[in-house]
């Protein structure tokens, strides 16, 4: 079993598609499908046939691209079995108990709703890579569509727990703007200071501030940080439980 060859795809205004390939096997996967023809000149350039898709979620941005892919291709389609009935061309659903593997590599489903009812979360132990669609992303995390904040912040937390070195691949480019909040709410972070310092660079070179790891999450983002003494001092909410830290702070964002 080689190692993955992994491909960060930028998709219509701030979408990421991720293509998977593994040299040995040839086979090459992608997780998201924003945008059909952008995926499909993105994997002819290397001569890469698709065989499988991952979905974390319904959304069309997301999913838009599935039908000609699957067409064109022929590509089994993974996602959610909570969203079944709006993911099109669904030939796979998952829960957290499915066993799952790509070319060898085993995956680890994840149950993150929230974002939306079904979301799910796709994690490869052995890579040491996590793919958290609209659920996490770099210093924030999704809207709360479906869900309530409570559910939220469970499906977070369950990200959090994986490994520190976890690569984390989200759905959308939206770490500049995430920051001016995580910089607003939590001012003297230092290690906050120095990511935004790392992807202004990064977007200033029209670099993907992605992938992020779990380790950078933890000790920048605010959603992941209730916790944070500082956090519940500026929103005075000293006594209150993590998830009411976090419900507040998703709300904040809500209005920023
Ligand atoms: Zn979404
Ligand atoms: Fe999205």
């Amino acid at each position: 079993m080689g190692s993955l060859e992994i491909v960060l795809l930028p998709c219509l205004a701030d979408n990421y598609c991720v293509l998977l390939h593994e040299p040995e096997s040839g086979q090459t996967a992608i997780v998201d499908a924003p945008h059909a023809g952008t995926i499909k000149t993105a994997l002819n350039a290397r001569n890469w046939r698709l065989n499988h898709i991952f979905v974390t979620h319904h959304h069309t941005d997301h999913t838009a691209g599935i039908p000609e892919l699957k067409g064109h291709f022929g590509a089994s389609v993974t996602g959610p079995e909570a969203e079944a009935d709006r993911i099109p061309g669904l030939t796979r659903g998952v829960t957290a108990s499915t066993r799952l593997d790509f070319a060898g590599h085993p995956i680890e489903v994840i149950e993150t709703p929230g974002h939306t009812l079904g979301h799910v979360t796709y994690h490869l132990p052995q890579d040491s890579v996590a793919f958290t669609g609209d659920t996490l992303f770099s210093l924030g995390c999704g809207r709360i569509f479906e869900g309530d904040p409570q559910m939220m912040w469970d499906s977070l937390s369950k990200i959090a727990a994986l490994p520190d070195d976890t690569r984390i691949y989200c759905g959308h480019e939206y770490t500049l703007s995430n920051a001016r909040f995580a910089t607003n709410v939590e001012p003297e972070n230092e290690a906050l200071k120095a990511r935004v310092a790392e992807i202004e660079a990064l977007r200033a070179a029209g670099k993907p501030t992605l992938p992020t790891t779990i380790e950078a999450e933890k000790a920048a983002n605010p959603f992941l940080r209730p916790q944070s003494r500082r956090i519940r001092a500026r929103l005075g909410l000293d006594g209150a439980p993590d998830w009411e830290v976090f419900a507040h702070l998703r709300q904040l964002k809500n209005k920023a």
